[in-house]
């Protein structure tokens, strides 16, 4: 019986990937990916079989019972099976229940982790989640609520926290500002998107939670909010679009 990898393949720039993910890569038999894992990353999985299984919000994609079934199958046939996963597997990627159910099967996994999203899109910026003396807590957040899920309490992680990261949201920034200024957060909260962090094309806007319903995406790639303090002075360096933040700060 073969064992499964649960890997991270980073926010997209194929260099942010761990060397333990290249190595599994290059071994794997069948590699089943996520929509947004770039080529050169794929390329690295030179003898595997590659089976691309959507994830790609508002997109159609693949059921997730259908990988989980195809995960046990693979293990069945192979010995080393990667399921590749934007950014780290254990952060909104659904990583719970593909572990449960190859658990269940008598399956081994094991995690490889991945650059997550928002450390990418810090590192664009140029500011630090954690600011000394202005921010002392993060919260990693998401206004999507799966179907059959319990309501959400992102609202309330995301008053306590002082730095907050939302992902899956930048389709929803209306609704997101909405929702924020009427639980308590000031309209004064500096916000900022970022678009494709860590790819050559990527893009960052800066407002305030008040500005935040008309500050527009432009390639549609995937692109996440942060808001706080911390991003104060970029936005007064550029209160409407400042691009590629990093290399004027
Ligand atoms: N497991 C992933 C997150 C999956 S949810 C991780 O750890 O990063 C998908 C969401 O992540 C997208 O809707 C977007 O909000 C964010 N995201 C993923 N890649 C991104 C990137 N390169 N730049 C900005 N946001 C990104």
């Amino acid at each position: 019986m073969g064992t499964v990898y649960l890997v991270g393949a980073g926010p997209g720039a194929p260099d942010l990937l761990t060397l333990r993910a290249a190595r599994l890569l290059e071994r794997a038999d069948v590699v089943f990916h996520d929509a947004l894992v770039h080529p050169d990353v794929l390329a690295l999985a030179s003898r595997a079989r590659k089976v691309a299984v959507g994830k790609r919000c508002s997109q159609i994609s693949t059921d997730q019972r259908f990988i989980n079934r195809a995960l046990v199958e693979a293990a069945h046939r192979y010995d080393t099976v990667v399921r590749l996963k934007g950014g780290d597997p254990m952060l909104f990627g659904r990583a719970h229940e593909e572990i449960e159910f190859l658990k269940k099967h008598f399956i081994e996994v094991e995690i490889v982790p991945g650059v997550t999203a928002a450390l990418a899109a810090s590192a664009e910026l140029g500011i630090s989640l954690t600011r000394r003396g202005e921010a002392r807590s993060v919260a990693f957040v998401t206004p999507r609520v799966g179907e059959g899920t319990r309501g959400s309490s992102w609202i309330r992680a995301a008053l306590a926290a002082d730095t907050v990261a939302i992902y899956m949201g930048a389709g929803e920034g209306a609704a997101i500002a909405a929702a924020l200024i009427e639980a308590g957060k000031p309209a004064s909260t500096p916000v900022a998107i970022v678009e494709s962090a860590s790819m050559p094309d990527t893009e960052v806007t800066c407002g305030t939670l008040r500005t935040l319903p008309g500050m527009g995406r432009s390639s549609g790639g995937p692109a996440l909010i942060l808001l706080g303090e911390v991003y104060g002075e970029a936005v007064a360096a550029a209160p409407r679009d400042l691009r590629k933040a990093s290399q004027s700060a």
